[in-house]
């Protein structure tokens, strides 16, 4: 009987494995993690999780019986330390071996780390794991001054769910706006004041140089200068993909483990999927890595109808979402390319949408509380349908009218 054996038993791997029972797949499936949890969903980290508005069991994607009914063999505390492709067998941490026909690396990222004196005191934290935050939440306690090294979408939510909890928070960001990654100059502006009028302090512009203090970061020194006193710090500065099992196979490595939009490595007997994989994406005829749920559940899927023997490829356009406060954003398509921004409502209700055009197509869309109008605006961008500015623009023209 066939053997599939993933390799990181996070967002994507699971959804490989359930996709595969899905597609009819009967042969065995071994799903490997090194983080002594069953697959569970990362998001509610820096969210309900860490606001304790959710619990842990609520973060599982699956219970341990259910795994069994789908007769997944989910091991989730086995690392695996080489893969040996001559003779297809992997090499675990434990010592034991386990042959595979077909390899799916769904490894992931790490947190980056700050290279700077302090950094390893122990009241500096990192958001990727659920002993992360279970770490972090000892410390979580209203009162507190947190220094949140990082204005990306991660120190964002931290700060949202932190001022709302009563810590007096500052957010450090290298660049001269939040969201630096990810948002245009009016998204980035709305997020920006929508945070310190809520009251957490940014400083932006400004890198971090140190952490002071003999056992525990005491205050955060600034590449300015300036010197902020903090009881913990939580840095989200981005991840850095896990590539090294698959480099150290010999298979290509970018930035991420190089994949057709089939999801298959250079050995044509190994996939790779989600935050790990540098992958094709046949809608753009480019290749991109990307860090997001949609995106790891699409591969996982692709992987698995291709290991089953249907015809399929990656085709989906990127799509996001993040919460902060009351605030929903939801964002889709590659902005970079755009001449224009079109903007649809007013940032002052709350609730309005950004759209990002090249000729007349609107390439990329974001949405701050409009997820009906972000449906419709991920057909408008996924199907290319020409549109006009204006019409974009008038709210009284429904979007839907603009799919037809
Ligand atoms: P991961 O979920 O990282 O899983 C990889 C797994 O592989 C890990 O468990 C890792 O320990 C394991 N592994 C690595 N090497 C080995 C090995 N050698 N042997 C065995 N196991 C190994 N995305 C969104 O779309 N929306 C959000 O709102 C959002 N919020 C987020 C909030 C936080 C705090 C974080 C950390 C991420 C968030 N993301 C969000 C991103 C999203 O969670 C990731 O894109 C997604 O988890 C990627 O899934 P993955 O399976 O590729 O990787």
């Amino acid at each position: 009987e066939p053997t599939v054996v993933i390799v990181g038993a996070g967002q994507a791997g699971a959804e490989c494995a359930i996709a595969l029972r899905q597609q009819g797949f009967d042969g065995r499936i071994v799903l490997l993690g090194d983080e002594g949890h069953l697959p569970y969903r990362r998001p509610p980290l820096s969210k309900a999780f860490l606001s304790g508005k959710s619990s842990q069991d609520a973060l599982y994607i699956k219970s341990e019986s259910a795994w069994d009914d789908l007769a997944i063999d989910c091991r989730p505390d086995i690392g695996v330390e080489a893969i040996d492709r001559g003779s297809r067998t992997l090499h675990l941490f434990d010592g034991t071996r386990i042959a595979y026909d077909k390899l799916v690396l769904a490894t992931g990222g790490r947190t980056r780390t700050l290279s700077v004196p302090g950094a390893e005191h122990p009241n500096v934290f990192c958001i990727r794991t659920i002993d992360d935050v279970l770490a972090l939440q000892e410390e979580f306690v209203p009162g507190r001054r947190l220094v949140i090294v990082g204005g990306g979408y991660i120190g964002l939510e931290v700060a949202a769910v932190a001022v709302e909890k009563g810590l007096a928070t500052t957010v450090v960001e290298a660049e001269a706006r939040v969201l630096p990654r990810v948002g245009c100059d009016l998204l980035c502006d709305f997020f920006a004041e929508a945070h310190r009028r809520r009251g957490v302090e940014l400083r932006l512009g400004t890198g971090v140089h140190a952490f002071e203090g003999e056992e525990r970061a005491e205050a955060v020194v600034l590449a300015d200068g300036t010197r902020l006193p903090a009881d913990l710090v939580v840095v989200g500065i981005g991840i850095v993909p896990n590539t090294e099992l698959a480099a150290a196979a010999g298979l290509d490595v970018s930035d991420g483990i190089v994949v057709d939009a089939q999801t298959r490595t250079s050995d044509p007997d190994i996939h790779a999927i989600g935050d790990c994989s540098y992958h094709a994406n046949a809608f753009y005829g480019r290749s991109m890595r990307l860090e997001s749920v949609p995106n790891a559940m699409e591969q996982g899927r692709v992987a698995a109808a291709v290991l089953a023997g249907k015809p399929a490829e990656h085709r989906a356009v990127p799509w996001f979402w993040s919460d902060q406060y009351d605030l929903k954003l939801q964002m889709v398509g590659l902005a970079r390319d755009a001449e224009r921004q079109v903007l649809r409502g007013s940032p002052e209700d709350g609730a309005f949408m950004v759209f990002h055009m090249a000729g007349d197509r609107a390439i990329a869309a974001d949405a701050v509380n409009r997820p009906q109008e972000f449906a419709l605006a991920r057909r408008l961008v996924g199907e290319r349908i020409p549109v006009q500015d204006a019409q974009l623009a008038d709210t009284a023209v429904a979007l839907k009218d603009l799919l037809a």
